[in-house]
């Protein structure tokens, strides 16, 4: 019997003595961590007249500041096999009031490629309305050159929810519709992390994209399933770094305030 007692006596004097330690441990500074200092990057103006955005951050590449257009070239069509290698040389897309507007049968792709990234780019349909579903301010932005994230007018423009604007392109429905009303400057916000492949052209992980819309979530860490195509399937083409890819489809749409941050 004493021995008992002597023994719960022990395992109580332990089991304070391990709390106190524990509470001796848990002081505030216990749970700090000081190391990586996350680097300073100066955002950047709140974007003039636009919906939501700002202009570049400090450590953003700005593929188009309302003047310059020379870090795009045109290529003949948004299929690879029109974009990749030979391009057709400067940028035709006239450039009027700090935006260029989309023109000419030419799509423009930038010289530059990227791998995963987030990008800001602003774009405006035309505020005469033309045309119904598709053929209304259409336009698009193909990430690495493959992927198309829809540019359309959403305003009252009713289209297969697929390819409206929002979607990626014949492969994911947008969560909402916050477009603006045709001629209005709209933003998208783009997070995009790209497909990986082994050596053997094996998809080992899908691309991933989360966009906002004029500051509202349209996709979510959506996983790509391949090229967005017209007539078919996506299809599953193996690649490193691509290009940024602008759409013409016929429509004076105009892009402004496009930048990059390389992740
Ligand atoms: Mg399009």
């Amino acid at each position: 019997m004493k021995k008992r007692t002597l023994a719960i006596a022990l395992l109580t004097f332990l089991a304070q003595l391990a709390v106190a330690q524990e509470k001796r441990q848990q002081n505030p500074e216990s749970s700090e961590i000081w190391e990586p200092v996350p680097r300073v990057v100066t955002p950047g103006e709140l974007s003039p007249g636009a919906a939501s955005g700002t202009t570049a951050p400090s450590d953003a590449i700005v593929l188009f500041d309302g003047k310059d257009g020379s870090k795009w070239v045109s290529v003949k069509g948004y299929s690879e096999a029109n974009w990749s290698g030979v391009t057709e040389g400067s940028n035709p897309w006239p450039i009027r009031d700090g935006a260029m507007y989309s023109a000419k049968g030419a799509s423009l792709r930038t010289k530059q490629e990227f791998q995963d990234f987030q990008l800001h780019i602003e774009f405006r349909t035309p505020d005469k309305i033309e045309g119904q579903g598709q053929g209304r301010g259409n336009s698009g932005i193909f990430l690495q050159g493959r992927y198309e994230l829809q540019v359309l007018d959403g305003y009252n423009n009713p289209t297969y929810s697929n390819g409206m604007v929002g979607s990626i392109y014949k492969q994911a429905i947008p969560l909402v519709n916050p477009s603006r009303k045709p001629g209005e400057w709209q933003t998208y916000d783009i997070i995009y992390y790209a497909p990986r492949f082994n050596k053997d052209g094996m998809m080992l992980e899908q691309g991933k994209v989360t966009v906002l819309l004029n500051g509202v979530l349209v996709q979510y860490d959506t996983r790509i399933k391949g090229t967005t195509e017209y007539i078919g399937y996506p299809k599953i083409q193996p690649h490193g770094k691509g290009p940024l890819l602008l759409q013409d489809h016929g429509n004076p749409v105009g892009f402004r305030n496009i930048w990059i941050r390389e992740l």
